[in-house]
């Protein structure tokens, strides 16, 4: 995309108006708009205010996201993606009705649905974010500090196989399930209703949050009994 003002190329800080004319940002609009006898008046557009707030929150998220996650260490780095995955879930919320339109109400409706798009894929970065591994074959695991040995070849080996040894791997539940790990998991559970589960597994609100993230990043909705016991 090329800015209507300058003609330079456009990045995420892009802003559109009602016509769906594009900008490189805030000052090559304001000087279009002031320059522009004939350009509308955004201001008064039904949608600009949620569109504005959709797409500075957007580009503020994409700015501090990953300094975020490297200011954090250990299990925090699990618990910090999971409560910022939670926040962008509360944007989806608010916005649902976009959402469920796909966008169909004019250019600034249809931008609001894109930016929930981004979103969506901004979860997923965040899911599969891992800080740097450190050399293989013995690693530090990223909860207790053990030093455990890796197979550095295993073609199953996960993303989390360099970070956690394997007693936080299973207290902790980092990463995701596979699909169809995730809907076994899912099955057993919607059977019981959650209820005798969660009492009996150590760690559940892990567990949940593993699931909330597997969900996520399959784009299956969440079991009914997501809420059970979430909080730590
Ligand atoms: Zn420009
Ligand atoms: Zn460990």
């Amino acid at each position: 995309m090329n800015c209507s003002y300058c003609d330079g190329k456009t990045n995420e800080m892009y802003k559109v108006n009602q016509l769906g004319k594009a900008f490189c940002g805030n000052d090559c609009y304001d000087e279009y708009m002031s320059e522009c006898d004939e350009a509308p008046d955004d201001m008064n557009h039904p949608y600009i205010d949620d569109y504005e707030l959709m797409r500075l929150n957007y580009i503020d998220w994409l700015e501090n996201w990953e300094a975020d996650l490297l200011a954090v260490r250990g299990i925090q780095v699990i618990l910090k993606a999971d409560e910022m995955l939670d926040t962008i879930d509360e944007v989806f919320e608010e916005y649902s009705d976009y959402y469920r339109a796909e966008g169909d109400d004019g250019i600034f409706a249809h931008e609001i649905y894109l930016y929930m798009l981004k979103f969506k894929e901004l979860q997923k970065k965040i899911i599969e974010w891992r800080p740097k591994r450190q050399p293989p074959n013995q690693n530090v695991c990223a909860v207790c500090q053990s030093i455990f040995s890796v197979k550095v070849h295993s073609k199953s080996m996960k993303n989390d196989d360099a970070l956690f040894c394997e007693k936080c791997k299973q207290a902790y539940y980092p990463g995701i399930f596979s699909e169809g790990e995730l809907k076994r998991e899912m099955e057993q559970y919607n059977n019981l209703k959650g209820l005798q589960a969660h009492s009996r597994k150590k760690d559940w609100p892990y567990f949940l949050r593993k699931i909330k993230r597997s969900c996520r990043y399959h784009d299956i909705p969440f079991p009914d009994w997501i809420d059970l016991n979430y909080e730590f």
